[in-house]
């Protein structure tokens, strides 16, 4: 059961690679396989949202009760201008990418996008229901930095697999929806900020099972589905608690090219460049903390680190990048420090990054990891 995640121009081949990675923890029959191309999308209009009472809105389709919205602390500012396509025009392309890769008909076709759309839903399915959407932008500013964006955008592709599985026609779907959230994938958020509580909760209500029984589901890729929610809820709370107990992630290296991943945070990935990981395997190989100015000495193990990275030149291009990098007076060494600093940042907040960065302890700088937390596969 293959699914091809597309994405849209804005959307990063970074992020679709976390959320990749996020999604292929999980084994089954269903392979997840990312799009190598972008389809550039048909004319995109432009709305503006006045405020944010109506951006958090899914817009309803299905009948609804009230629902209370959670206290959430705004962090944009209204009036918003965004991108926005119709529906038809989002699955227009995915059919334009199916009929170009000849994709059949039984495979699933997911595009990523920034891109706002026409009901403002998180995401939905064409009637044939094998074309979706999902949307990728406003994450954090929906909650703040609490989430990581690549646990909602995994948990909504994975839901959409099981919703065009149990359901037969859109119709069908839209009349299960559930208007109050109970913490089941198919509650409805028409409040969109409700959505964190179906990722801690990860649950299937019983009257969803009972359709899920009714359909025979296959049962491994019921199992697929839901351990990646599982999965998830377990990343998002380890991610809640780890700030509270101040426990830092499990980090995992990764074979030859020496891949760094965020165990305990659904494998994340933190992609260093061949400098910026040269430098961080050599501090994580010495614990005791290395002196900027000492770095010279351990030239022939930055060296064979180095080779290992550089994609590209010769012997000698890499002694003289190595050479920019160990010069006193040159502020590469600086410049190569805070980036990794601001990459630990980004994926883990302002607090837990510390754990991780390399850092000035007195004379020298040091990886404070507790190095247990460290597994290396070769
Ligand atoms: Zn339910």
């Amino acid at each position: 059961m293959r699914v091809h995640l597309l994405r849209s121009q804005e959307y990063s081949p970074d992020r679709l690679n976390d959320v990749m990675n996020l999604l292929a923890r999980f084994k089954g029959p269903i392979e997840f396989v990312a799009a190598e191309t972008t389809i550039a999308e048909p004319s995109i209009g432009m709305r503006t949202w006045d405020d944010e009472e109506s951006f958090s809105k899914q817009e309803e389709i299905i009948s609804y009760d009230s629902l209370k919205s959670p206290n959430i602390v705004a962090c944009m500012d209204f009036p918003l201008d965004e991108q926005e396509m119709t529906w038809p025009q989002l699955f227009a392309v995915c059919e334009k990418h199916r009929k170009s890769r000849n994709i059949p008909a039984n495979e699933s076709i997911f595009l990523l996008t920034d891109i706002g759309n026409e009901h403002n839903w998180f995401g939905c399915t064409n009637s044939a229901r094998n074309d979706f959407f999902v949307q990728t932008s406003h994450w954090s500013h929906l909650f703040g930095h609490a989430v990581d964006e690549r646990f909602p955008i995994a948990y909504e592709i994975v839901s959409w697999i099981l919703r065009a599985l149990i359901f037969h026609t859109t119709d069908e779907m839209l009349k299960a929806v559930h208007a109050r959230s109970t913490g089941c994938f198919m509650d409805f958020c028409l409040d969109k900020r409700e959505i964190v509580m179906k990722l801690r909760t990860a649950d299937i209500c019983p009257k969803c099972m009972e359709k899920i029984e009714e359909r025979e589901v296959n049962k491994a890729v019921l199992q697929q589905i839901l351990a990646t929610m599982e999965g998830i809820r377990e990343n998002l709370l380890f991610r809640r608690r780890s700030s509270y107990l101040n426990q830092p992630s499990r980090m995992l290296v990764n074979g030859y090219t020496k891949r760094l991943f965020l165990s305990d945070l659904g494998d994340l990935e933190i992609a260093l460049n061949p400098k910026e990981k040269t430098m961080y395997l050599f501090y994580l190989n010495h614990p005791e903390g290395v002196r900027l100015v000492d770095l010279i000495d351990h030239r022939s193990e930055l060296q064979s680190l180095y080779a290992r990275f550089a994609r590209q030149g010769d012997t000698e291009q890499q002694d003289a990048a190595l050479d920019r990098l160990l010069d006193p007076t040159d502020d590469n060494i600086n410049q190569v420090m805070s980036r990794i600093r601001a990459k630990f940042r980004a994926a883990l907040g302002d607090v837990q990054y510390k754990h991780f960065s390399i850092e000035r302890k007195e004379d020298r700088f040091v990886i404070a990891l507790n190095r247990e937390l460290v597994r290396v596969m070769d």
